[in-house]
């Protein structure tokens, strides 16, 4: 089984979720439930670079609808046996405030 070592403090790192805020001009979304890795000292996370990009692009998707504020859970779907699927990776669901 793989350690992740924090790079903050240097402490284990598990599997868990966080919420990401993205910020862009006027408006700020919360991706809510995200993957990641949590550090169990500090609290530090890390988002490995596919599900930061996938992030990403939900959060420029709903941006652009013009919303201020949004809350957004990232729902990750099962990989399959044929490995990633660019584009099928992520899901929204949204909740307007
Ligand atoms: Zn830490």
């Amino acid at each position: 089984m793989t350690v992740w070592i924090c790079p903050t403090c240097g402490g284990n790192m598990i599997f868990g979720t966080t919420d990401v805020t993205l910020q862009r001009y006027r408006s700020v979304l919360v991706v809510q439930r995200v993957p990641a890795l949590v550090c169990r000292e500090c609290g530090e996370t890390s988002l490995d670079a596919k599900t930061e990009s996938a992030v990403c692009d939900l959060a420029m998707n709903e941006i652009e609808t013009g919303a201020m504020l949004e809350f957004c859970t990232f729902t990750a779907q099962s990989e399959t046996e044929s490995g990633y699927t660019p584009g099928l990776y992520g899901s929204v669901s949204r909740t307007f405030v």
